[in-house]
């Protein structure tokens, strides 16, 4: 009986397409899917390293740089290694073109730096699919109205291969990277972590927002929506990897699937706050205007009934941006003092399993307290609880939760 030919999304990351010969053997992969009678599109990344030099060579040159000049030059990395796996393909013998994102294309909005795709447009490369020429397109950039090219933030081709997945109507996408899968907590850090062999979307959406790089929140949030079968894997090994799967198709929901935690986040807090309706407005206001994204809130009870303290975080990037707005609206609301810290870390543990059962959090504290570390902000939704702490107690923190909740292989 025939077989029939599925379509596939392969996409590739920084590392495995480090240097030459990984590029060569990502090129005996992608033929081995095609030999096999697939349809095979590929999403590349840059080469490890390789945006952050561009990043950098960008801060050099200009500080305060022109977003859409930054976006011309970090696109570039992706640029090279669609090209040079378009030609180590044609060393094999497999027809394969290399595609940007102008070219197909892929159409976004205008925000340079963190562009949003619109539109991914696929009929020439359906064409060619079905006459068997492999589709190498370069992740991480679009076009936006104007014709300008653009990149969809850190991390982003995952974006792109999910994306294009979607609009191809793929089977599967398989995004290949340097770990095994999605594992209970970053591997690099919690040596007992174990790899999970199912995730729901919206446990994975929570730990993607919540820190853990192995998927960019955006291409979680796109496969939840257009249902893309999602699998992460080693592209060093031969082992299978995690899918992104639906609640009910996983039969035994642990409490807590995993922990992330990010270190992207910097505090504020605003001493002596006069205590009185209309303040919070005041100060979030502003924020929100300055393009400054709020994520934990304390608020204090106020002592004396006449001023509180207010702390919460924002991500590290926007700290200046948030403490010039805060001092211009300092002129009419005459807080005392602005602290600010960098050095913090948020923690959070995440399950869908915690809507239905209390204790959760208790246990959380429990162990941190345990350990001596101390809980300096708390947000929490229906399957996540983050906790604020002192960036030197990360690792402590994340091994000693990962132990309190069961989660430690055996
Ligand atoms: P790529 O270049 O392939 O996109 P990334 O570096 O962006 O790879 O993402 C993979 C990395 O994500 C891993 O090396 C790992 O350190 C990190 N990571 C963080 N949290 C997790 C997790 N829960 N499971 C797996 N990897 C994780
Ligand atoms: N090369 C880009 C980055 O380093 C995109 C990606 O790797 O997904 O962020
Ligand atoms: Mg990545």
């Amino acid at each position: 009986m025939a077989r029939i030919v599925q379509r596939i999304v392969q996409k590739y990351g920084g590392s495995s397409l480090g240097d030459i010969d990984r590029i060569k053997r990502v090129a005996e992969r992608v033929k081995a899917a095609r030999d096999a009678g697939d349809e095979v599109a590929v999403v590349v990344s840059a080469m490890a390293g390789v945006t952050d030099q561009l990043a950098d060579w960008v801060r050099e040159v200009a500080p305060l740089h022109d977003a859409r000049e930054y976006d011309v030059v970090v696109a570039t990395g992706e640029q090279v290694t669609s090209g040079l796996l378009a030609l180590a393909l044609q060393d094999l013998g497999v027809p394969a073109r290399s595609w940007h994102g102008w070219q197909l294309p892929i159409h976004t909005d205008d925000e340079h730096g963190v562009a949003r795709i619109r539109e991914v447009r696929t009929e020439d490369i359906e064409r060619r699919l079905a006459e068997g020429e492999v589709a190498v397109v370069a992740g991480f950039q679009g076009v936006g109205s104007g014709g300008r090219v653009t990149t969809l933030g850190r991390g982003g081709s995952d974006t792109s291969a999910v994306a294009l997945a979607a609009a191809l109507g793929a089977d599967r996408c398989d995004i290949f990277t340097d770990v095994e899968g999605v594992f209970t907590a970053d591997p690099r850090i919690v040596a007992q972590a174990r790899k999970l062999d199912k995730i729901t979307y919206e446990e994975m959406l929570e730990m993607a927002s919540q820190g853990a790089k192995v998927l960019q929140t955006r291409a979680v949030e796109i496969a939840m929506k257009h249902q893309v079968r999602v699998q992460v894997l080693s592209s060093f090994a031969d082992t299978p990897g995690t899918l992104l799967v639906d609640e009910d198709e996983i039969v035994e929901q642990e409490l807590v699937s995993g922990i992330a935690y990010s270190r992207d986040e910097a505090k504020i807090t605003l001493v002596g706050v006069p205590d009185r309706p209309g303040v919070a407005a005041a100060i979030f206001g502003p924020l929100a205007d300055a393009n400054v994204n709020v994520d934990m809130i304390v608020q204090n009870v106020s002592a004396d009934g006449a001023s509180t303290d207010l702390t919460f975080t924002v991500a590290k990037a926007d700290l200046e941006p948030a403490i010039a707005a805060l001092e211009r609206v300092n002129r009419d609301l005459e807080f005392k003092a602005l602290k600010s810290d960098s050095n913090v870390v948020k923690v959070s543990v995440i399950g869908v399993g915690m809507r239905s059962h209390a204790g959760v959090a208790r246990q959380m504290f429990q162990a941190l307290a345990d350990k001596g570390i101390n809980i300096q902000a708390i947000s929490t939704s229906e399957i996540k609880i983050s906790v604020l702490i002192a960036e030197d107690y990360v690792e402590l923190a994340l091994r000693a939760l990962h132990s309190a909740y069961g989660l430690d292989s055996r």
